[in-house]
């Protein structure tokens, strides 16, 4: 059960200002893509995500783009964002991102991975030894298999918040004000 509790949780990743990162110590952010960047069927980075970049890449942050989705969806959107990137992890396991977490020479204990999905994202997080940030997903349109996991992640989302086992990033850290730096 454990597992798939997230360290944090914020809204979207949008507003979630670069302090909090360099707050809390993180040196590598690994951003999911499909629905915590953008819509699955949007090919290339929207502004928002270059300017996130550009925030992250400014304060000396690593990013990866770490998607279960295919080769190619992901290795054009990220070379178009100039972002190394993992395709294919096989979230909610583990071992391919801790794999090659370890090979990149990431310190885990400095690393956040950032998805949307509650039972994907986090417990790939948690099974690599790494933090892990939930955002709620940024579009309602979802490929097929994800529509199947957000049967059993909205209900499951909506217990834990109701228990109060969700860490607001925003009540320590604020939104992100886009009109400022
Ligand atoms: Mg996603």
């Amino acid at each position: 059960m454990r597992k798939s509790i997230p360290d944090y949780y914020a809204k979207s990743i949008f507003d979630v200002p670069v302090s909090f990162f360099k707050k809390e110590g993180f040196q590598t952010v690994l951003l999911d893509l499909d629905n915590t960047l953008d819509s699955y069927d949007t090919l290339e980075p929207s502004s928002r995500v270059f300017e996130l970049k550009k925030k992250l890449v400014d304060e000396n942050i690593r990013i990866f783009i770490i998607s279960n989705n295919h080769g190619n969806r992901v290795s054009h959107y990220a070379e178009v964002l100039g972002v190394p990137y993992l395709a294919h992890t096989r979230k909610p396991f583990g071992k391919r991102l801790r794999k090659f977490l370890i090979k990149e020479g990431v310190l885990l204990e400095k690393c956040i991975l950032c998805g949307d999905q509650l039972i994907t994202d986090i417990p790939c997080g948690k099974r690599a030894g790494i933090k892990t940030l939930l955002l709620d997903p940024i579009s309602k349109k979802d490929q097929w298999t994800t529509r199947f996991n957000r049967l059993f992640d909205r209900p499951k989302r909506k217990r834990m918040k109701k228990k109060g086992k969700i860490k607001y990033m925003e009540d320590d850290y604020g939104k992100e004000n886009n009109n400022q730096r």
